[in-house]
């Protein structure tokens, strides 16, 4: 197997799909498999002692399966080094870990996905790192909970879970800047196919693979991507260091799903707007929540940084949290689980399932609200499904 910096990060500048298929690994050198090897060893012969073959001593801190989908993160964020990890919190607290130290000071969305804010709450703030939950949508707000010389990170998501909230990536990383701290945008919603915050200015990308990355609902990682040699060599560090890498199954299914990201995106998008036309005026639903609908709050920013406007929608209905939980076991193409990104779609009552962590707190969500994650079945099939779900 041989990798050129060529092939991955800003060198790439071939277009999106060209990257996601062919950046990080050429045809291997022996046989010609167009796909990586899936390398099942956890350490490697040396041509005398510290003579390693492509940098190669043991898995944890670099296995060649890892390494090309790591080549290929770095090339569709248009970031110069990505890292693979176990999960999508693995890869956050390696973030964490390595960019701040106890006594530092973090701004959180207020809308946070639960498993990040559990992050912050409860592990990262025993560890003396402490954090403050802000609006991404109101950049004034997120402005005044900088605490100049302690805040090391602005954290944002963009779109949030499940109320889809837009922050401004190019206007939020002039606040962190300003202040000396560095931008992490949590890039898992809009996948890198809709948006790439590292071309906005963020400092900082972290992915849950788990969803529109691997795609197939068959595997669970992160990502880590960055442009900044230094940063990339503090989270190189730390990746080796904590250990919760991607394992080389993991890391080929991941790849594997990244190929295909682009087609299943646009089929994503394409089938959300056909059910958010659906649901938006059916006088079943009271509200429809989708960055697409001029009527959203965070329209204009969204058309601006991304591509499209991705898959997920959640909407209220008439008659409160007993008819929201009825139209999600009525749903039989929509599949009642949590999770998101998949190609099946999936339909879930956030006050009681992704969110029930939350109630009674600032980030409790209303009770009648139903998200969806579209799938890419037939959106006919989808839409039919959710008329005869809300009966
Ligand atoms: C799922 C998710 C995570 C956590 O990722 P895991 O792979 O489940 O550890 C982080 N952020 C967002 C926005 C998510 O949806």
């Amino acid at each position: 197997m041989t990798q050129t910096s060529a092939d991955q990060g800003r060198a790439n500048k071939a277009g999106f799909e060209t990257r996601a298929i062919h950046a990080g690994y050429e045809p291997d050198a022996m046989t010609g498999a167009v796909n990586p090897p899936i390398y099942a060893s956890s350490t490697y012969k040396q041509d005398g002692v510290g003579g390693l073959r492509g940098g190669y001593e043991y898995s944890r801190s670099g296995n060649p399966t890892r390494t090309a989908l790591e080549g290929a993160l770095a090339a569709v964020e248009d970031g110069e080094r990505g890292f693979a990890f176990a999960s999508g919190l693995a890869a956050e607290d390696t973030i964490i870990r390595a960019l701040t130290a106890p006594g530092d000071h973090v701004v959180i969305p207020d809308d946070a996905y639960g498993g990040t804010y559990r992050l912050f709450d409860k592990v990262a703030k025993l560890w003396g790192t402490a954090h403050s939950p802000a609006p991404v949508a109101d950049v004034d707000a997120v402005a005044a909970a900088v605490e100049p010389g302690r805040t090391k990170l602005v954290w944002v998501e963009t779109p949030t879970n499940p109320m889809l909230t837009i922050g401004d990536i190019e206007a939020l990383a002039t606040v962190a800047h300003d202040a000396g701290a560095l931008l992490v945008v949590d890039n898992t919603f809009a996948s890198p196919y809709l948006q790439q915050p590292l071309t906005l200015g963020a400092d900082v990308v972290v992915h849950s693979t788990t969803k529109y990355v691997g795609g197939h609902s068959d595997v669970v990682g992160g990502a880590v991507v960055v442009r900044d040699l230094d940063l990339a060599d503090r989270i190189g560090f730390h990746q080796n260091a904590m250990g919760a890498v991607a394992g080389p199954f993991d890391a080929f299914l991941t790849h594997r799903g990244l190929k295909t990201l682009g087609v299943r995106m646009d089929r994503h998008c394409d089938n959300a707007e056909r059910v958010v036309a659906f649901l938006d005026g059916d006088p079943r639903v009271t509200e429809v929540i989708y960055p697409g609908l001029a009527s959203h709050p965070g329209h204009e920013v969204a058309a601006r940084q991304m591509k499209r406007f991705g898959g997920m929608i959640s909407f209220r209905v008439a008659g409160g949290v007993e008819t929201a939980l009825a139209v999600c076991e009525r749903a039989e193409v929509f599949t009642l689980g949590e999770s998101l990104g998949g190609v099946e779609s999936l339909i879930e009552h956030p006050g009681r399932m992704t969110h029930a962590s939350v109630a009674g707190t600032d980030l409790e969500v209303p009770d009648d609200l139903i998200r969806l994650s579209v799938g890419i079945e037939t959106a006919d099939d989808l839409v039919a499904d959710l008329d005869r779900a809300l009966g």
